[in-house]
């Protein structure tokens, strides 16, 4: 994954932004393995669904989220599946294909 440190992505709040597989980071901002983890689940997602669909589906899933209880960002499937085994280093060689669908179900079930 081709790493661009800059001052300009991602938007404030955020500190990398994974865009078209290529990741863009903050100046000063600490790639921890389960940072650069979360973004290679990113990339599998976005080539699976041949980019295009990953930023339709995503921003989709992002405005219906919007009118739901929960963080809307939080709550998006390719987020929930990232965030659910960025800790996982080994999860890229055993997931299956789609995995993110199987993390589209209502915010309320996966609360603790
Ligand atoms: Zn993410």
């Amino acid at each position: 994954m081709k790493i661009v440190r800059t001052s300009i992505l991602p938007f404030h709040g955020f500190s990398a932004i994974n865009l078209l597989g290529i990741l863009f980071v903050h100046h000063g901002v600490y790639l921890s393995n389960e940072l650069i983890n979360h973004e290679r689940i990113h990339t599998a997602q976005q080539r699976e669904l041949l980019y295009v669909f990953f930023y339709i589906i995503y921003i989709i899933e992002w405005l219906v989220r919007l009118t739901m209880r929960g963080n809307a960002y939080r709550n998006i499937s390719f987020e929930r599946e990232a965030y659910a085994n960025q800790r996982n280093l080994n999860y890229l060689k055993e997931r299956p294909l789609c995995a993110w669908r199987h993390y589209m179900r209502p915010a309320a079930r996966h609360r603790k």
